[in-house]
C-alpha cells in the first residue's frame, strides 16, 4: 500500500493521531491508510502558515504564476496516477476521473494567468483615490468527497495567487488525491504556503474556531455550512460557502424529447448525481410527460455499472454507505406514497455501493425525493400543467444553486430562467462551469462564488488608497 503523510511547513509528517482506512467503494474494502493529523498537528499547520505568509504576500505576480504554472504541468504529468487514485477512493469511472484531473489543471492555468487589478476610483490635481486589493492571511480549504480533486484546486489555486497561505482539510471519506495535490503544488512553493492536515473527526470544527484563520472556504453540505458560520464568528473569519443545492429544471411545452433527452440525462447523473449542481428535479409539461420519462428510462438502461477502473464501465457505485442509505430512504418513501419507479430502484447485490441509474414518475412536491437533496443516481420527475406553477414550484425550494430551462424558443426560455431564484440560470443545458465564469448560490446553497476574477477576488480584501497630493497650507 502506499504511503501518505501530511505536509506542514514543506515537512513531510506522520498523523500523530494514527492513521484510518480509506475504502474503495466499488469494493467495500479498504485500499489505503490515511494519517490522521492531530489538534496541535493543525496548529502547527496554521502556525506555518502564518510565517509563510510574510514573504509570500509580497511574492510578485510572475512569482506566484509561474510557481503555479510549474504545478500545473506536474498535474498535466501525473494525470493518469491521480485519476486511478480518485476512482479508488471516489468511485466514478476512470474516463470522468481523467476529467477531473484536466479541468484541474484548466483551473489552475486560467488562475495563474489573472490580474488582479487596482482600481482608479478618482484622479484630480488635488487627490488620488486608488482601490487595491490585498491577500488575507491564512486561509483554510475544507472540501467534500464528491469531487475532490477539483473542489480543492478550486480552493486552493486562487487562495495562492491571491498571495495567501493555505491549510487544507479534504474530507476523510476521500483524503489522498488532495495529499497528493498538496504534494505537487509544495514542490514549487516555499515551505509553509501550502499544508495539509487530514484527519477522520474533529479537524472541521476546529478549523471554524481557529483564531488564527482569517478565511475559511467550505464547500459541503448546508447543515456543516451552518456550523462552519457559528464557529467562524470567533474571529470574524471571510466565508465563502459553497452548499448543497437542490436544482429545478423546466421543459417548456414543444421541447423536442430527442434532441434534449441525453442532456439532461447526463445533468442529472452526472458523477452518479453526486454533483451540488446536477439536476435534482425534473419538471416536465403534462402533454409530452410520458414520453419523456420514458425516453430518460431508456437512455438510464444504457450506462454500464461496474467498478470504475474497467474501461467499459460508464457508471460507477455511490462514494459511501449513508451516502447510499440516504438515495435508497429516499427512493422508498416516494415508492410508498404511489411513485412508479421506471428504472433501477433498488441496491445491486454486492459489497459495493451501486446503486443504478433510476427514473421516478408520479411524484409531486411536498415529497422527500423532490424537497430533500437526493445527491445520488435517481431523478424524480414532475408533470405540470400551468409554466408559472412549475415556476413558482421550483422557487419554492429553500436552496438556490442552479436551474435550467429547456426549450425551441429560446427568447421565452432566457426570459424564464431570469426569474429563477438561484445563482446561476442555465438555458438547454445544466451544470455547466467554467474556469472563467462565476458559480455560487443563493439562498441556503451558501454565498460567495468561485472562478473568475470574482471568484479570486474573494481571497483578498480591500484597502482605499486616499492620497492628498499638495498640503493646504
Ligand atoms: P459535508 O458537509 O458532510 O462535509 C464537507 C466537509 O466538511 C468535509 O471535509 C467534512 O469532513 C467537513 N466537516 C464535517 N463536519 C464539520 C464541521 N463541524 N466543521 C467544519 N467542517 C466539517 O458534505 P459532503 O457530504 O462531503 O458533501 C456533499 C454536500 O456538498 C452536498 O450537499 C453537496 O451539494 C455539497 N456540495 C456543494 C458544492 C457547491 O459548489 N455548492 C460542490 C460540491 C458539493
Amino acid at each position: 500500500m502506499e504511503t501518505f503523510h501530511l505536509l506542514i511547513d514543506g515537512v513531510a509528517q506522520a498523523g500523530e493521531a494514527g492513521d484510518f482506512a480509506v475504502l474503495n467503494p466499488a469494493t467495500g474494502d479498504a485500499f489505503a491508510r490515511c494519517p490522521a493529523g492531530s489538534l496541535e498537528q493543525l496548529d502547527d499547520a496554521v502556525r506555518a502558515a502564518r510565517a509563510a505568509f510574510a514573504a509570500w504576500s509580497l511574492s510578485s505576480a510572475s512569482t506566484r504564476r509561474t510557481c503555479l504554472n510549474l504545478a500545473a504541468d506536474d498535474i498535466e504529468r501525473e494525470a493518469a496516477d491521480i485519476a486511478r487514485l480518485i476512482v479508488q477512493e471516489q468511485g466514478k469511472p476512470l474516463a470522468l476521473a481523467m476529467s477531473e484531473v484536466m479541468g484541474a489543471v484548466a483551473w489552475t492555468r486560467y488562475n495563474a494567468e489573472l490580474k488582479i487589478p487596482v482600481e482608479l476610483i478618482e484622479e484630480t490635481p488635488q487627490q488620488r483615490v486608488e482601490l487595491h486589493r490585498k491577500p488575507l492571511g491564512v486561509v483554510a480549504s475544507i472540501t467534500p468527497w464528491n469531487w475532490p480533486f477539483m473542489i480543492a484546486v478550486w480552493h486552493i489555486i486562487p487562495a495562492l495567487r491571491a498571495g495567501n497561505c493555505v491549510v487544507s482539510k479534504p474530507s476523510s471519506l476521500t483524503p489522498l488525491s488532495t495529499l497528493r495535490l498538496v504534494q505537487i503544488l509544495d514542490r514549487h512553493l516555499p515551505p509553509g504556503v501550502i499544508n495539509i492536515v487530514t484527519g477522520e473527526k474533529g479537524l472541521g470544527s476546529a478549523i471554524t474556531t481557529h483564531p488564527d484563520i482569517d478565511k475559511i472556504v467550505f464547500t459541503g453540505s448546508t447543515p456543516t455550512g451552518q456550523s462552519v458560520m457559528r464557529g467562524a464568528a470567533s474571529n470574524l473569519k471571510r466565508l465563502t460557502l459553497e452548499l448543497g443545492g437542490n436544482d429545478a429544471a423546466i421543459v417548456l411545452p414543444g421541447t423536442s424529447v430527442e434532441a434534449v433527452v441525453d442532456d439532461i440525462f447526463n445533468a442529472a447523473f452526472l458523477n452518479m448525481g453526486q454533483t451540488c449542481a446536477a439536476l435534482k428535479r425534473l419538471y416536465v409539461h403534462e402533454s409530452q410527460y410520458q414520453a419523456f420519462t420514458q425516453a430518460l428510462a431508456e437512455r438510464a438502461g444504457r450506462e454500464v455499472i461496474g467498478d470504475g477502473l474497467q474501461p467499459e464501465v460508464s457508471f460507477g457505485p455511490v462514494q459511501n454507505a449513508e451516502q447510499l442509505a440516504l438515495v435508497s430512504e429516499l427512493v422508498e418513501d416516494a415508492r410508498r406514497a404511489g411513485a412508479t419507479i421506471l428504472c433501477g430502484g433498488e441496491r445491486l447485490a454486492g459489497n459495493g455501493y451501486f446503486y443504478p441509474p433510476t427514473i421516478v414518475a408520479d411524484v409531486s412536491d411536498g415529497q422527500r425525493l423532490v424537497d430533500e437533496e437526493q445527491f445520488g443516481p435517481v431523478l424524480p420527475v414532475i408533470a405540470y400543467h400551468d409554466v408559472e406553477d412549475a415556476l413558482k414550484r421550483a422557487n419554492r425550494s429553500s436552496m438556490g444553486l442552479g436551474g435550467s430551462v429547456w426549450g425551441t424558443d429560446v427568447v421565452k426560455a432566457q426570459a424564464l430562467a431570469a426569474r429563477l431564484q438561484s445563482g446561476v440560470a442555465w438555458v438547454n443545458c445544466h451544470a455547466q462551469i467554467q474556469p472563467n465564469t462565476p458559480f455560487g448560490g443563493c439562498k441556503m446553497s451558501g454565498f460567495g462564488v468561485e472562478f473568475g476574477l470574482d471568484g479570486l477576488l474573494e481571497y483578498t480584501g480591500q484597502q482605499l488608497l486616499f492620497v492628498r497630493k499638495a498640503q493646504s497650507t
